[in-house]
């Protein structure tokens, strides 16, 4: 024994026993604590997701525009007609044009997405509602070559739009659903037929306008108009030209309108020259963004 204690071979098993335990213990401890340390690893994973179910359901409580109990009763229809962000439209950025396209898609529609495209150039696209095959693709195509897709009517009937403002969002919730349906966007900006104050509407355009902000949409008017609806005859080319880089040399930022519509071939042929002397201005081109602070005629906002 004598010999045994301090041998090589001593401290050797002495090592090995050591090694021994400090591989068994620890496993044996293990398998005893495993289900106990799942357990927990299961009840605090459920109570961090019961947290996480409410904070989400306190953010969604206060994203959620608010109905005034007292107010109209129009707030409540159509509970899935809001614009999926809260409403900040405030950025302006100068040198900047903003071509806009009324009351189609159309025949036009791939005419004008051709020479956008080879022009480098976005734009914007007030759409009316026609859900044919056809028309439903032209949208399309304006979301898949990058421009803004926006609500102007689905009716783009004044008489009908514009008795009520129960009557406006009953019409503007089907042109929301047919660009949503019809492209898997959510449109955020709208256009006025006739501008946000006309002689149709303005008994109720006040109120119309209040409504469509509070549900987060945004409504654009024009600081430049091409004049290529101005009479029953087509506007030559030029004139529509002249128009715009007239109505673009007293401003920083500008909204065009213009028309995309089956007989308005000249707004087509105006469109590359309008481009190219705007260009010679200095000028920028961009579409409409959900954050683009809007020209508004006739509302202190
Ligand atoms: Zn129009």
């Amino acid at each position: 024994m004598k010999g045994y204690i301090g041998s090589v071979r001593f401290f050797k098993n002495l090592i090995l026993l050591f090694v021994i335990i400090f591989i068994t213990v620890p496993t044996v401890f293990a398998f005893r604590y495993r289900g106990k340390f799942k357990a927990l690893e299961a009840e605090t994973a459920a109570q961090m997701q019961q947290l996480n179910d409410k904070i989400t359901a306190l953010e969604a409580e206060l994203a959620a525009p608010t109905v005034d109990p007292d107010g109209p009763a129009y707030q409540s229809l159509y509970p899935d007609f809001y614009a999926p962000q809260a409403l900040d439209a405030k950025v302006h950025t100068d040198n900047t044009i903003y071509l806009t396209f009324d009351d189609g898609p159309s025949y036009r529609t791939p005419e004008v997405l051709q020479i956008l495209r080879e022009e480098n150039v976005k734009a914007t696209f007030f759409v009316i509602g026609q859900s044919d095959e056809a028309s439903q693709q032209w949208m399309r195509d304006i979301v898949a070559d990058g421009h803004t897709i926006a609500m102007h009517t689905y009716s783009h009937d004044y008489d009908d739009i514009y008795a009520s403002v129960e009557d406006y969002l009953a019409d503007m919730y089907e042109i929301f659903t047919l660009i949503k349906d019809a492209t898997g966007v959510t449109p955020t900006a709208f256009r006025f037929p006739g501008g946000s104050i006309n002689g149709y509407n303005y008994e109720v355009s006040q109120d119309i306008i209040s409504e469509m902000l509070r549900r987060g949409f945004v409504p654009y008017d024009w600081n430049i108009s091409s004049g290529d609806a101005a009479s029953s005859d087509l506007t030559p080319a030029g004139t529509i030209v002249s128009n715009v880089v007239g109505g673009a040399s007293g401003v920083s930022r500008g909204i065009v309108l213009m028309h995309d519509a089956a007989p308005k071939y000249t707004t087509v042929e105006a469109l590359r020259p309008m481009i190219q002397n705007l260009r010679d201005m200095g000028f920028q081109f961009d579409c409409i963004h959900p954050d683009t602070a809007p020209i508004l005629y006739s509302y202190s906002y």
